[in-house]
């Protein structure tokens, strides 16, 4: 029976038969699989992809996430490792040979752009950041040894909506793989492997565990030889996960589809507000009809997290500083994807090559939470008006 993504993360990796009737697989700590024979440890070998072999290339806890993940993606396959830079970093390191090339959206996380320019140039791998909105005209920075195109969308800290099944003609065309970080919606809110994308990463951390409490990364893909290809690089680098940090990413994944069009909805009311503030040059979510990505998003998303951009008129430093560090529902912190509100200050830390960034006044990054949405606005209208008053006072 062919059966739908909200059916397929509840189904996935479970076996109550197995597991005496427990409706949740338990968490199984272990490091030494124990065989019975010779033959049988010989055996496992060839089994090491699906079986419990050794605890770095995965426990039944590790295994059974493994396997939800892939069905709430739609892939056959799903690697799971201990952070979502690991998913990101052993990915590429699984492809890349020396003196390949690389195209990277200019929007992408900023410590994947690092990894890119410090440990794969190191390795003689050559990376072009390109413009994020460049869909078709991807082709011109196509050259004969580009392996891959890298995207992520809505890019980091801006929220450009990239156009992933133009890319991936183009990539397709090319020869080349598309990987992508689908952190922002999480499987749920677009499928990736469907618009397109070979591979889909994912930083568990955020919306998969969704409690701020673990961290994990997975990449799923349906090519069996490139699944065994990333997790062997990901077994040899060690990236492998913890059971309990798989248990938490189930017990996450289970409830995933709720939330998010929770965070959607309350992140949405949130954003609407903002729009009508004199205090706000820009919202940046793409679920907002005024946002420049809301066609393209309209059309490829099926959801969307509650992670947004907020573009504040031109305000001295230390205002903003008085707006965000008053605020009492949200606290500030990077790893979003939980259920609570979190603010970030990003102004300055906005780095792009291949499209700069221009605007000279603050931005924000808000992470609306499952808190009730009137109140995070009571909160932030406060927040503003700190803001005017500081702007005011001369403070800063
Ligand atoms: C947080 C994040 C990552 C990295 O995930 P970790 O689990 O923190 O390593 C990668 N991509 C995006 C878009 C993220 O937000």
């Amino acid at each position: 029976m062919a059966i739908k993504k909200d059916t397929a993360v509840t189904r996935g990796g479970r076996d109550s038969v197995r597991f005496e009737g427990a409706v949740n697989p338990p968490v199984y700590r272990a490091s030494t699989i124990a065989f019975e024979s010779v033959e049988d440890l010989d055996a496992a070998w060839a089994r090491r992809f699906d079986r419990p072999y050794y605890g770095r290339y995965g426990t039944v806890s590790t295994l059974a996430l493994e396997q939800a993940l892939a069905a709430a993606e739609g892939a056959e396959h799903a690697v799971v490792t201990a952070s979502g830079m690991g998913a990101i970093a052993g990915t590429l390191l699984a492809i890349l040979r020396p003196g390949d090339h690389l195209l990277m959206a200019d929007t992408v996380y900023q410590p994947a752009r690092d990894f890119c320019d410090t440990h794969l140039a190191r390795f003689g791998v050559a990376t072009t950041y390109y413009d994020p909105r460049a869909g078709e005209g991807l082709r011109h920075l196509i050259r004969p040894e580009t392996r891959v195109v890298y995207c992520e969308s809505p890019g980091s800290l801006t929220f450009e909506v990239q156009d992933i099944p133009a890319l991936s003609r183009v990539a397709r065309e090319a020869g080349a793989l598309v990987v992508m970080d689908n952190t922002w919606a999480s499987p749920l809110g677009f499928p990736a492997l469907e618009r397109g994308v070979d591979i889909a990463i994912q930083s568990c951390t955020k919306y998969i565990v969704g409690h701020s409490d673990a961290m994990l990364g997975s990449a799923a893909l349906n090519d069996r030889g490139l699944y065994e290809r990333i997790k062997e690089t990901l077994c040899s680098f060690g990236y492998a996960c913890g059971s309990e940090e798989a248990f938490l990413g189930l017990r996450g994944l289970r409830t995933l589809s709720v939330r998010l069009e929770r965070h959607m909805r309350n992140a949405l009311e949130v954003a609407r507000w903002l729009e009508t503030r004199d205090e706000v040059e820009r919202v940046l979510y793409p679920p907002l009809e005024s946002d420049p990505g809301h066609a393209l998003w309209g059309r490829d998303f099926t959801g969307a997290g509650g992670l947004m951009g907020v573009m504040l008129k031109p305000a001295p430093a230390a205002a903003v500083r008085h707006m965000v560090d008053g605020l009492s529902l949200f606290s500030l912190g990077f790893s979003w994807g939980g259920y609570e509100s979190l603010a970030l200050v990003t102004t300055g830390h906005i780095r792009r090559t291949a499209v700069p960034w221009t605007y000279s006044g603050p931005v924000l990054r808000l992470h609306i939470g499952l808190e009730d949405p009137q109140d995070l606005i009571l909160d932030l209208e406060r927040g503003l008006a700190r803001l005017r008053d500081a702007q005011a006072h001369g403070k800063g």
